[in-house]
């Protein structure tokens, strides 16, 4: 069997307009002889507006009752799917995860699937009818709806896809593919045609939104070549692929940058063993999520200073933290939220040398000024003044040729 997973994103299947134009594109299909299997999501805005009602509820909303209100944006947008196919006159039927079953493990609200059952959606598929499967949820172990953290039908599809053996595994969504940087920061952002799972994983986890960041992960893990493209265009997408599919000779895949960070440093702080581990550690206990950090070699051997980077939402939290940690002592603390991080991502990067001295040097030409380097195998990262942001982006759009 020739099966291809189609995944529709919520703007995909937003109004009635919108599922009409979405279940051509699932026809498209059935007429070059695949057999779909659709996954949805619900349509947009709908999980907004019952998380919104939950609060209304309780402030302390039952995790397992969130999850049975939160799975029912879905089930309305499969149904109008499935109800759409038939008025055309195919056989569709919509499926709900426990009806499947899909499998989850995990805590609610953010499950990953382990398995699916394939019985009664294969059986559909032979006699040729196209099964639309409800996105973002499962069950657990004691038969309770669970589901797969914000974004989650990204993961549905990718593990639908892995079960079923599917060709292809295509990501509807509002934007035409993955762009070589956010095209609100730089409007000449170009479509990135071909990228490795490791780096839309770290475009994605640094903000780049096409994809739910753990289900880029699962397709890294069962080999899965995903295709995120636009239900509004005819447009080919971005394929995202193992690194070995790809041949271009980019050194640099894509630029990411952000807009909420903030830089703390502790000045003065004694240089001796376990210093740092006490100045993070109620931190993580407080799942601050600590992002770019440095530390200063000391110069008398005595103290030092400590930078580091967080979400600007965290910023109040983290400084009463390290005002109230009994454990450390500094001479000040600075505060600084007008910074950006800016990165450059590429596979490339690990067999091209002098990647770092041409991104350093292109910023220094246009006169700014670096606060913070991090790197990781297929990333540098710098922390700059946010006023510099658009002008870094662009300079190192033009110095990596990304326009081309
Ligand atoms: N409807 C869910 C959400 O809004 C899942 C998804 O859209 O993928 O997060
Ligand atoms: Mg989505």
């Amino acid at each position: 069997m020739k099966i291809v997973v189609l995944k529709f994103g919520g703007t995909s299947v937003g109004s009635i307009e919108r599922i009409k134009k979405v279940t051509n594109i699932i026809i498209g299909y059935i007429k070059k002889k695949y057999k779909v299997i659709v996954v949805s999501s619900a349509m947009s805005g709908e999980t907004n507006e019952l998380i919104k009602k939950s609060k209304k509820i309780s402030n302390n909303f039952s995790p397992s009752e969130y999850d049975v209100l939160l799975s029912t944006g879905e089930q309305a947008s499969c149904a109008l799917i499935a109800g759409r196919l038939n008025h055309l006159g195919y056989k569709s039927n919509s499926w709900m995860g426990w009806q499947i079953p899909i499998f989850t493990e995990g805590n609610y609200c953010s499950s990953r699937i382990s398995t699916i059952y394939k019985k009664n959606i294969l059986n559909f598929l032979r006699s040729g009818g196209i099964p639309v499967i409800a996105g973002f949820q499962g069950i657990n172990v004691n038969n309770r709806i669970t589901t797969l953290g914000r974004g989650g039908s990204d993961a549905s599809a990718i593990m639908l896809s892995k079960f079923f053996k599917a060709k292809k595994c295509i990501i509807y969504t509002d934007v035409e593919g993955v762009m070589t940087t956010d095209p609100r920061t730089l409007k000449k952002a170009k479509k990135i045609k071909i990228i490795s799972y490791e780096e839309m994983l770290e475009m994605a986890s640094l903000g780049a939104k096409v994809m739910q960041p753990h289900s880029i992960q699962d397709a890294r893990l069962n080999r899965i070549n995903i295709d995120v493209k636009s239900s509004f265009t005819n447009k080919e997408g971005t394929l995202i692929t193992k690194r070995k599919n790809i041949s271009n000779n980019k050194t640099i895949t894509g630029i990411t940058s952000t807009k909420n960070d903030s830089k703390i440093t502790l000045v003065g702080v004694k240089d001796r063993p376990g210093v740092a581990a006490s100045i993070f550690k109620p931190l993580s206990q407080n799942f601050i999520n600590v992002d770019m950090v440095v530390q200063n070699i000391s110069a008398n051997g005595k103290e030092t200073d400590l930078t580091f980077t967080i979400k600007t939402e965290e910023l109040q939290k983290t400084s009463k933290l390290l005002r109230q940690n009994k454990k450390i002592k500094f001479k000040k603390l600075i505060i600084d939220k007008n910074v950006s991080k800016v990165s450059i991502i590429g596979v490339g990067m690990i067999t091209t040398p002098g990647v770092t001295y041409r991104m350093f040097q292109a910023l220094a030409n246009k006169g700014i000024n670096i606060l913070v380097i991090s790197t990781s195998e297929i990333k540098i990262s710098v922390l700059i003044n946010k006023k510099n942001l658009k002008k870094a982006v662009y300079t190192l759009h033009k110095e990596f040729g990304l326009y081309i």
